[in-house]
């Protein structure tokens, strides 16, 4: 299913599949979740500890549209930034 593949590209165009997970951002599953997320967070950022979260994150896409608690993480712009990014740098 192509869903998977524009999923991790939220910022990205208006393509149909793209459209389906935008809408889902908006659903009241997804508002739940990521408020049990951010509530879990206590607000903070879960990657850097150091700044207010503001996004909820996916560590994977393997289960959108039916995410695990643990498939998410509250993080600042920063970081979500740096988990989005096309090339992770492998960690030393
Ligand atoms: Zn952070």
């Amino acid at each position: 299913m192509a869903a998977l593949e524009v999923a991790g590209k939220e910022e990205r165009g208006a393509n149909g599949e793209n459209r389906e997970y935008k809408e889902y951002l908006l659903s009241p599953r997804w508002r739940k979740l990521r408020r049990a997320v951010m509530l879990r967070a206590k607000g903070q950022c879960e990657i850097c500890r150091r700044y207010e979260g503001v996004d909820c994150a996916h560590l994977t896409y393997e289960r959108v549209f039916h995410e695990h608690m643990e498939d998410l993480l509250w993080v600042c712009k920063r970081c979500h930034r740096e988990l989005d990014a096309p090339d992770p740098s492998p960690s030393p």
